[in-house]
């Protein structure tokens, strides 16, 4: 069966001290107010993943995720992160292919297919990010374009592998942009994702892959997307660094 999972992304942000306080603050909310079954990510940046694990260990739905990781197993590649230093610091998952490492770092499918393997040869579960940008919807690319996304960054994967990732569909223009896609737009394209998935590795596979939808969710939309029938959470920005927004977006699951 597949998860429901509100993810939190919390990029380049927050000190110290106001990263252990979001955690802490999310952790101890989501404890006294939350009695479903949705799981919750947390994934700061590298600096603070020690922090943060040590404050949502003992909570078996609270996991931990990097926000990117090196494809090499190790060497000489100053200032990158391996999949196996994530894993000893109490890493579960890793953001692969966000946007922003996409558009900045000029991260492609054939590198982010490498970072899939290497993060899942460690057990680190990936969730692969894809997305649209605005041209290309305006230019009627969308499907073609998320599901290109798709099989090349992740089905070179056999079925059992690819049943570790989280897929997370995250239009590029509302990315803390404010814009959110309608929850049709959005579903739309995730029942494309997922039928996608069923093409290649059968209904079984399809169904129990989470799909997550990311850009712009706050409170006030989440319900109406997570109602969505392929929307099987969020991925979220900005509303993720206030523990009392991203608490009620986990609770709208
Ligand atoms: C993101 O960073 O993945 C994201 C969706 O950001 P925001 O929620 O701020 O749009």
């Amino acid at each position: 069966m597949r998860k429901k999972i509100a993810a939190g992304n919390w990029k380049m942000n927050l000190s110290a001290e106001e990263a252990q306080t979001l955690a802490s603050e999310v952790v101890n909310m989501f404890q006294d107010e939350y009695t479903g079954d949705a799981e919750v990510i947390f994934s700061p940046s590298y600096p603070y993943l020690s922090l943060v694990h040590h404050l949502v260990k003992d909570n078996p739905k609270v996991h931990l995720a990097a926000q990117n990781i090196h494809q090499e197993e190790k060497g000489a590649y100053t200032g990158e992160v391996s999949a196996q230093m994530l894993t000893s610091i109490g890493c579960s998952h890793v953001l692969i292919g966000h946007s922003e490492r996409r558009q900045y770092f000029a991260e492609d499918n054939q590198l982010l297919a490498k970072k899939i393997d290497i993060a899942l040869k460690h057990g680190l579960k990936p969730v692969y990010c894809i997305g649209e940008t605005l041209d290309q919807r305006e230019a009627g690319e969308t499907l073609n374009v998320n599901t290109t996304q798709l099989s090349e960054g992740a089905f070179h994967l056999d079925a059992e592998a690819f049943g570790d990732l989280v897929i997370a569909y995250e239009p590029v223009w509302a990315i803390g942009t404010g814009k959110t896609a309608s929850p049709e737009q959005a579903q739309e394209v995730h029942k494309a994702i997922r039928d996608a998935i069923a093409a290649k590795y059968g209904a079984e596979v399809a169904d129990n892959t989470t799909i997550l939808y990311g850009g712009s969710v706050k409170p006030a939309n989440a319900e109406t997307l997570f109602s969505q029938p392929d929307i099987d959470g969020g991925l979220v920005g900005g509303a993720s660094l206030k523990s009392r927004d991203f608490t009620d977006i986990i609770k709208a699951l």
